[in-house]
């Protein structure tokens, strides 16, 4: 078969695919590759807010306080920021998001329904090595102990979620890039 798209595949007019997994797992790195190969959007909501974090306002310096100590920022500012972003035209056809939904709220209260997740497998001891050498200014060891206590808690039942929704594909994220990004298309 050729020229067959993954829409085609989906019987979707539209493509939402999550990327999950711990800090270090290179969720965004696999969400990238997989955005640019299948031609749709990659949201970042790290980097959203990140971006938010630099403006001298009341939202700007809220979410700056969070993300300086691996704190997840408020639900109410993450449902309004990606509800917002995500209900821009260019993502009806689908997008690959990653940072988003971190909690059991967020993956039940969103109103962008999801086809495909993948979960990056990644242990404690692996993410946080890989963290270390990323250097991030979010990253030192006190953050990134804080933010992998969060998803273990919070993060973790979304995977059930989506498990028991039929829509999770567990993936070895202790590959090479190129091995986890084969992998995940083999899944599509
Ligand atoms: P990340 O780049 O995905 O590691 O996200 C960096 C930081 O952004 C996190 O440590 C949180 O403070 C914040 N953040 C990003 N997405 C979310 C979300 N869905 N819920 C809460 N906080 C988030």
């Amino acid at each position: 078969m050729t020229n067959v798209s993954p829409f085609d595949i989906l019987h979707l007019p539209f493509m939402n695919i999550v990327v999950m997994g711990p800090q270090g797992s290179g969720k965004s790195t696999q969400a990238e590759l997989l955005a640019k190969k299948l031609r749709l959007p990659h949201v970042s909501t790290g980097d959203i807010f990140r971006e938010i974090a630099k403006r001298d306002s009341e939202l700007g310096h809220r979410i700056s306080e969070k993300l300086s100590h691996g704190e997840m920022v408020d639900d109410a500012d993450i449902m309004k920021v990606v509800g917002e972003h995500l209900a821009q035209s260019k993502f009806s056809n689908g997008f690959v998001l990653d940072g988003f939904p971190r909690n059991l709220y967020q993956a039940q209260n969103s109103n962008h329904p999801v086809n495909q997740v993948f979960h990056l497998k990644v242990s404690d001891k692996e993410g946080i090595k890989r963290l270390l050498k990323r250097g991030r200014a979010d990253d030192s060891l006190k953050t990134i102990s804080a933010r992998l206590r969060l998803y273990h808690k919070l993060t973790e039942p979304v995977l059930t979620f989506y498990r028991e929704k039929g829509i999770l594909q567990e993936i070895n994220g202790e590959q090479s890039i190129k091995k986890i990004h084969q992998e995940i298309l083999s899944h599509l």
